[in-house]
């Protein structure tokens, strides 16, 4: 007889980003440079393995020459020549020799003998003082980074699966989110991230559980192990028995039975005691939520993150992304649908992109700032979005926009499109709404300026309250610092709300901050009616607006505003609301 051990539960203890349960298989996403396994081949399979690999070179260098190209074109032959230094690693006649004895004589396959040996350059050249050779070893990370995933096959960077699974990975890039086939994924465990973390906003739009912060799960688990992913108490847990899975599907029944009890009223509007009208919309990033989006109460979407369209297909025509745009609008009207232009850079990279790495990413190339450099790209979006205009309510607004200049240059821009596609004989709505992102605090610092170019602000918290506070929104090890109640904060969102009462237009909220419903009190306090969040928060912000009274929340923003510690500031916010909607914190 033999008898079987029976299988450990394990318990991680992470950080809770998105709710709900998930109990599934995992699917570990292996990283581009993760250690590929030491896999023994037979001798018959050493000269296939050796063309798989030098075809994997070739690749690479295609690809780089490209890359080198492109940024010749745009940026002159000196930034282009970085990239020989790429090319001089990956064609190195004595690393070629070292990788094909080695995998001859070992019988190991050619990934990890690749793997190993560009990792020892690497750690020669990690400590060194000298920045010209420690920059080299950037060079040799991208080439190894590359040449691996050609390895790996392209196929692996698109992972399809037959069966619903719960995605483990290191780190979630908005590009890895894009191409995961969506319709059989149940939830993300993320080692690293952060609750402002793309994948984490990305989880609760499209309502997945997620939890961040689980170390060492990358390591300890293989794709195809069950697990139980619970996004309310930031828990995973592996090998879950019977009893765990009975107690946490009770609570699941109290907590659908609450969240049905508030989607009854989530059509209604969102008015407070005192007849303050708060907008509630939602945020979005793919055409497929539109739908959850018209059921979730939402009338209107505050924000469309048009980079994950783009990243699913960067080569997209015109046509194509006018198309797009267009089933989006028709979906919403007669609701208007507020389009962000791109917003590649920072973590949002397009890995089609000649991007060189920038030691400061959030302060580089991002936003805007792409969009007026490479007007290319810029004209294929304005005029697909005006062309969609057509069909429904649309609006446009401009990422990362630093100052009053820039937002006269796209509207420029703006203008010239619709200029041509009236020549062309396109049709295109009369009144397009234009706004502008306050996500930086000198756009902020200025918003009185932008405010008399555009029809319309929108406060992008996530990134104001990293760069207001210089707290790096996806480092978990600052994440304590990262505090939407620091008054320097409330006072640029004060700034930019009276910038838009002054000159008579309108001003949202679509950072994460628009949807904790702690802060409610305070954002209606200092005088915002609109508020755009995920679409599976939006009957909950609904609820609360309608418990609140306006008269109270300016009240809690006047006792507040002499006092100077964030969490003192957030309390006399929380009290209320406590007070006000105790049913939502259950
Ligand atoms: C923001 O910064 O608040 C925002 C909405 O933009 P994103 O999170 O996409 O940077
Ligand atoms: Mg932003």
């Amino acid at each position: 007889m033999t008898s079987e051990l029976p299988t450990l539960e394990k318990t991680w203890q992470g950080t809770a980003v998105s709710s709900g349960v998930a109990h599934a298989v995992v699917h570990v996403l292996k990283d581009d440079f993760d250690e590929p396994d030491a896999e023994p081949i037979t001798a018959d399979q050493v000269d296939s393995e050796l063309a798989r690999w030098r075809a994997a070179l070739d690749v690479t260098h295609t690809e780089i020459e490209a890359l080198q190209r492109a940024v010749g074109e745009e940026q002159g032959s000196a930034e282009a020549d970085i990239f020989e230094t790429h090319l001089l690693i990956l064609d190195d006649s004595s690393i070629r020799k070292h990788v094909e004895k080695t995998v001859r004589e070992k019988l190991i396959c050619v990934d990890w003998v690749y793997y190993r040996l560009m990792c020892k350059h690497m750690d020669a050249l990690r400590g060194l003082a000298d920045s010209y050779l420690r920059e080299r070893f950037l060079d040799i990370k991208d080439i190894t980074q590359r040449v691996m995933r050609h390895l790996r096959g392209e196929l692996l960077n698109h992972p399809m699966f037959d069966d619903p699974v719960i995605i483990v990975a290191r780190d979630l890039t908005p590009s890895d989110t894009v191409q995961l086939d969506r319709s059989k994924v149940l939830g993300f465990a993320i080692e690293t991230g952060s609750v402002n973390s793309h994948a984490a906003i990305i989880a609760r739009s499209l309502g997945l559980p997620a939890v961040v912060r689980l170390h060492g799960i990358c390591e300890e688990l293989h794709s195809g192990d069950p697990v139980l992913l619970d996004g309310d108490d930031g828990m995973l847990i592996l090998n879950p028995c019977a009893a765990t899975l009975t107690k946490l599907r009770s609570r699941e029944e109290e907590a659908e039975e609450r969240e049905d009890a508030l989607q009854e009223t989530r059509h209604e509007p969102a008015v407070t005691c005192d007849g303050c009208a708060v907008e509630v919309c939602a945020n979005a990033e793919f055409i497929e939520e539109m739908t959850a989006i018209r059921d979730s109460g939402a009338e209107q979407v505050g924000l469309f993150r048009t980079e994950f369209l783009h990243m699913e297909n960067p080569d997209g025509s015109e046509d194509w992304l006018a198309e797009s745009y267009t089933r989006a609008v028709r979906a919403m009207a007669p609701g208007q649908v507020i389009f962000r232009t791109l917003d590649i850079g920072g973590d949002k990279v397009d890995p089609q992109m000649p991007f060189e790495p920038e030691p400061n990413p959030f302060l580089g190339w991002r936003g805007i700032r792409i969009s007026l450099s490479r007007q290319d790209l810029f004209k294929r979006q304005l005029r697909a979005l005006l062309r969609a205009s057509a069909h429904g309510p649309l609006g446009i607004m401009f990422p990362m926009v630093s100052g009053v200049k820039e937002v006269r240059l796209a509207k420029t821009i703006l203008q010239e499109c619709a200029a041509e596609l009236t020549d062309e004989g396109y049709a295109i709505a009369e009144e397009i709404e234009v706004g502008a992102m306050i996500e930086v605090p000198s756009a902020a610092l200025s918003a009185d300026l932008i405010a008399s170019e555009v029809d319309f602000l929108s406060l992008g918290t996530n990134d104001l309250i990293q760069y207001t506070l210089a707290v790096d929104r996806l480092n978990e090890r600052v994440a304590d610092l990262y505090q939407p109640t620091h008054p320097a904060v409330l006072r640029l969102i004060r700034m930019t709300v009276e910038a838009g009462r002054k000159a008579g237009i309108r001003v949202c909220i679509c950072g994460e901050m628009a949807a904790d419903i702690e802060l409610t009190p305070l954002l209606i306090g200092m005088g915002l009616s609109e508020l755009s969040v995920a679409s599976g928060q939006v009957a909950r912000v609904k609820h609360a607006v309608r418990k609140l009274h306006a008269g109270d929340c300016e009240s809690v923003v006047q006792a507040t505003l002499h006092l100077d510690c964030p969490l003192e500031i957030l309390e006399h916010s929380r009290v209320l609301s406590l007070q006000r909607y105790p049913e939502l914190f259950e």
